[in-house]
Parts: C-alpha cells; sequence; structure tokens
C-alpha cells in the first residue's frame, strides 16, 4: 500500500512530491492532464518559495530560466507616484522571481524524474474515495475509461479550487466572489520598463505589468464593467483599447502569447483535513490573484505538512495531532494572505477621488513606510512559524 498519494499534479501536487522525496517518504501523484501544463497563469515567486527550493536543490535552475524583479514603479497618468523596493529584504532572494507556471511545473516534473522518487500517473483522473479503517481506497479513471483502484495510508488534495477530493471528504469551502475583473494577457514587450515591474493607478482601475523570460510582458487590467462569463478568454483588443485609453499604451505589432479573464475570489475549507485526508494548495485556500501569493501560499503550506507526514510515517506520530497542527497555522496565514491581497485589490479599484488614493500610495512608498509596503507584497511576516 503506498504511503501517501497525491491528486493533483498541479504546482502543489508536484512539489508536495519533491519534499516528501526529500524526507524519504514514498507517494504517487495521480494527475488528470497528459502533460505538464501549458498555461503562463501563475508567475510571481516570492523569497520563501525561492528559500524552500533551495532545500530541494532547485533554486538554481529558477534562477537560471526567471526573472529577478527588485523594483516595482508606482505611476498614474502624470507620472511615478513612487517605487517599491523589493530588494531590501535580508533573504537570500531579494527579489520577486519571475516565471510562468508551466515552466514552474516542468522544473518540479524533471526533478522527480532526476532522483527517480515520486511517480506521477499521467491521464489518471480521480473519480471518488472511501474511507476504510487505517488506509483509503481510490477509484480513478484513465483516458480510455478504465476504471481502476488505488489504496494508500493518507490523501493529499492538490485537486485545485473545485476539488473533488474535499468533496468527497465533505469538507465545505466557504468564501466568496469579489466584484473585481480581470483581463490579461502576455505580449512582447514594447515598453522601456526592462525588469522593471509597473504599477498604474489610473481613475478608471489598476494596469499591471510584468517583465517575462524571453522578452515578453504579462499584463493585468481591472475591467470597470463585470463580465458576463469571466472564464472565457477575452478578445485581443479588450486589453489593447484599455490600455491605449487608460495610460495611451499601443499594443499593436507585439505578438500575444496568452489572453485569459479571471474574477478574484476568496475561499477558505473550515478545517485542512478529515481523518486520513487532508487538502493543500488551492483545493484548501483560494486567495485573489492580486499580489500574486496563491501559489506561494501552497507551496509554504505543502512543505509544512510534508513535515507532518514525514513524522506521521517514519516517527508513529499521531495523524490527527499532526494535521490539526497543519490546519491551524495554514489557515492563519491563509487568512493573513487574503486580507493582503483584498488590500493590493482595493488600492486598484476605480475612484472617484483619484488624487486622495494616489497620495496614500505616496506615504506607502515613502521612507520609513516603504520598508512595510515592501513587507506586504513580498510575502513577509505571513507565518508566525519559521519555515
Ligand atoms: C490569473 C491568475 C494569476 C495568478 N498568479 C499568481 C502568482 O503570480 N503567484 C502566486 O503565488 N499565485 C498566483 N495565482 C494563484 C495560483 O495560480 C494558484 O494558487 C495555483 O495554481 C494553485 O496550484 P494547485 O496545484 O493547488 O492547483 P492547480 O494549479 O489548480 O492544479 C490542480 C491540478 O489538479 C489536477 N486535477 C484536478 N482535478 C483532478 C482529478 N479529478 N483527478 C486528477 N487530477 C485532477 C489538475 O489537472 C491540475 O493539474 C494566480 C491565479 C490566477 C487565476
Amino acid at each position: 500500500m503506498l504511503p501517501v498519494a497525491i491528486v493533483g499534479g498541479g504546482p502543489v501536487g508536484l512539489f508536495l512530491a519533491g519534499c516528501l522525496a526529500h524526507l524519504g517518504v514514498d507517494c504517487r501523484v495521480l494527475e488528470q492532464r497528459s502533460g505538464v501544463a501549458v498555461h503562463s497563469r501563475s508567475i510571481g515567486i516570492h523569497a520563501v518559495s525561492m528559500d524552500l527550493f533551495r532545500r530541494l536543490g532547485l533554486s538554481a535552475e529558477f534562477l537560471a530560466r526567471g526573472i529577478q524583479v527588485k523594483r516595482g514603479l508606482a505611476l498614474d497618468r502624470r507620472g511615478r507616484l513612487g517605487e517599491l523596493n523589493l530588494s531590501a529584504s535580508l533573504s537570500a532572494f531579494p527579489f520577486v522571481l519571475i516565471l510562468p507556471q508551466d515552466q514552474t511545473e516542468r522544473i518540479f516534473q524533471e526533478h522527480l524524474l532526476s532522483i527517480g522518487a515520486a511517480i506521477v500517473s499521467r491521464g489518471t483522473k480521480f473519480i471518488g474515495l472511501r474511507s476504510k479503517p487505517g488506509y483509503v481506497e481510490i477509484d480513478c479513471q484513465d483516458s480510455d475509461g478504465r476504471q481502476s483502484l488505488v489504496e494508500a495510508q493518507f490523501v493529499v488534495a492538490c485537486d485545485g479550487k473545485r476539488s473533488q477530493v474535499r468533496q468527497g471528504a465533505r469538507i465545505p469551502f466557504l468564501g466568496s466572489s469579489y466584484p473585481d475583473y480581470f483581463t490579461m494577457g502576455d505580449f512582447d514587450d514594447n515598453t522601456a520598463f526592462g525588469p522593471d515591474a509597473a504599477i498604474f493607478l489610473p481613475s478608471q482601475g489598476l494596469i499591471e505589468s510584468f517583465p517575462l523570460p524571453g522578452a515578453r510582458r504579462r499584463w493585468v487590467v481591472r475591467l470597470e464593467e463585470p463580465v458576463p462569463s469571466p472564464e472565457v478568454p477575452p478578445a485581443r483588443s479588450e486589453i489593447e483599447s484599455v490600455l491605449k485609453r487608460r495610460i495611451g499604451h499601443d499594443l499593436r505589432g507585439c505578438k500575444n502569447y496568452m489572453l485569459s479573464r479571471f474574477q478574484a475570489e476568496r475561499y477558505l475549507a473550515p478545517v485542512l483535513f478529515n481523518g486520513r485526508i487532508v487538502l493543500a494548495g488551492d483545493a484548501a485556500h483560494v486567495v485573489s490573484p492580486i499580489g500574486g501569493q496563491g501559489l506561494n501560499l501552497g507551496w509554504l503550506g505543502a512543505w509544512r505538512l510534508a513535515g507532518q507526514l514525514s513524522n506521521v510515517i517514519r516517527s508513529g506520530v499521531d495523524h490527527p495531532k499532526a494535521f490539526s497542527a497543519y490546519s491551524l497555522q495554514q489557515r492563519g496565514a491563509a487568512r493573513r494572505a487574503a486580507r493582503r491581497a483584498e488590500m493590493n485589490m482595493r488600492l486598484g479599484r476605480r475612484r472617484r477621488h483619484v488624487s486622495l488614493r494616489n497620495a496614500l500610495v505616496r506615504v506607502m512608498l515613502h521612507s520609513p513606510i516603504d520598508r512595510l509596503t515592501a513587507r506586504l507584497f513580498t510575502m513577509q511576516g505571513l507565518y508566525s512559524w519559521p519555515v
């Protein structure tokens, strides 16, 4: 029987498998997709996560592929409001590393292959589970419809915000959507920002711009009106016209690589385990993507959970006690991250009195408060325990 089955081989599931391998705990990842992700969705990797990657021997690979953002410029229509110094932290990684999610998943996948540790069963869809005395039975289905049974002492749900495992474990997911709709796209970089991030605060709503590897740039734009189906990708013209109208930036002639829309949401499970089934990543908590914390939060939790699973499996610690400690700490961190993301998002909302808001931003970016602002934007102090 498997010690641990991880359902979902996204960025959190693959990372958790690497952490368990590092601690000498066998596991298998059950992933419905046949290959790694092709979407560049999540891009911001904070110093706390880089430090975990260093412990797995992966930081050099991330550094080689990503872009180090050390400065964020805040701008309004008239020019610069101030700048956020992202390199002031005492960490060994004093920057936010930008790497698209598909490349991040690729690094984890290659790492698992290179250490020959955890097996990733691709094309394997979770369809149900049953708790038995001392283990869990999992029903899976392959792409040809063939069903199989996996038995594991513990199951970790890393199957994202619509987690079927969470539903199977009868754990509720409490929260709601914000009235904030965004559209985003990756384009050739035709700005002069180089490796800097740029945050525009015009009265109609936030525009964010981040450098991407390969001389590209990610644009994220807050829409002025709700969209009926935020999951449907927008036309390129939607983002082009907003940039032109609000900040006078022209994307004509720039090749587009990705377009998508999203509505910001906040969800948290009231407890992160039931018996031998534990939740991690977006299956456990969803925070607004503005501020780029959701995935980093998932990695920090996965690192902590791997330690607790090792305590249970290798050192015989009582599993309800170990999972309660994980649940308490991770829920606390998720609530703090959600509050920070919400604050970032509020700053970027459409305003009638934009000069008041921009005066506040100027103060936040002025010494000595700028250090506190940088801490809030780089996930520092999110955990009350050493990671
Ligand atoms: C637009 C946007 C931008 C973002 N940017 C950032 C950012 O810059 N920084 C940051 O920290 N976070 C960011 N986030 C959040 C981040 O994308 C998520 O927190 C992260 O993807 C969660 O990873 P996960 O592995 O928990 O879940 P997912 O990425 O959702 O992966 C779940 C995996 O489970 C698999 N799966 C699902 N159901 C089953 C099943 N039944 N059987 C088998 N496999 C299954 C899926 O195929 C998938 O591979 C962003 C989110 C959005 C929407």
